[in-house]
């Protein structure tokens, strides 16, 4: 039999059914082993990947896609560790990884524009748990699919600073050159200014 009942999910607002609640419930609880009791910088995402493996707090350790480009970015190594140390690794740094939907987008072959709508329609959900439970000293806007609601993003009270890149998200799969990445770290090693 069908299970055709549909719930609103609390992660990311879109129709849900009881599979997707399980993988978000998995994906939750994955990534709150690793949560940093400090958060200095919180990288923002859109959406949370569709494959599991590009996710960044999967246990498997693949680390592909999305995950990779975040470790890279970072400078955190994966060669040769164990999924755990590099976890733990991204953790100590005061490093945590959110997404404006914590879930995938459900229709992949949706309009850009529902895309944006969808994230539009999370932005004060996620903006009141960064400000009053995830805490960080900063906020640093990753991944392209975040640009077109970024200045959406400005006008929210986050209780921190948002980092972005002349105006823009940072394109972790885009670092064109040298400079790219560079830049990338010399923000991230800025003071947090608390
Ligand atoms: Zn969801």
């Amino acid at each position: 039999m069908a299970y055709t009942k549909l719930l609103v999910c609390d992660g990311c607002g879109q129709m849900a059914s009881a599979e997707h609640i399980a993988r978000r419930l998995q994906r939750l609880e994955w990534t709150t082993r690793y949560r940093p009791v400090h958060i200095n910088t919180l990288f923002l995402g859109a959406f949370s990947p569709q494959n599991e493996k590009d996710f960044l707090y999967a246990p498997g350790g693949e680390f592909q896609g999305e995950a990779a480009l975040l470790l890279e970015a970072v400078g955190i190594s994966t060669t040769g560790k164990a999924a755990e140390a590099v976890h733990t690794e991204f953790q100590r740094a005061g490093f945590f990884l959110a997404h404006v939907l914590e879930c995938p987008l459900e229709d992949v072959n949706g309009l850009p524009s529902e895309a944006q709508r969808a994230l539009k329609a999370r932005l004060p959900a996620m903006a009141t748990r960064i400000r009053r439970s995830l805490k960080p000293k900063r906020v640093m806007a990753v991944t392209e699919a975040l640009a077109p609601v970024v200045e959406d993003v400005l006008m929210l009270d986050l209780g921190s600073p948002l980092l972005l890149d002349n105006g823009k998200p940072f394109r972790l799969g885009n670092f064109a050159e040298a400079a790219g990445i560079e830049k990338f770290r010399e923000v991230l090693a800025g003071a947090p200014g608390d």
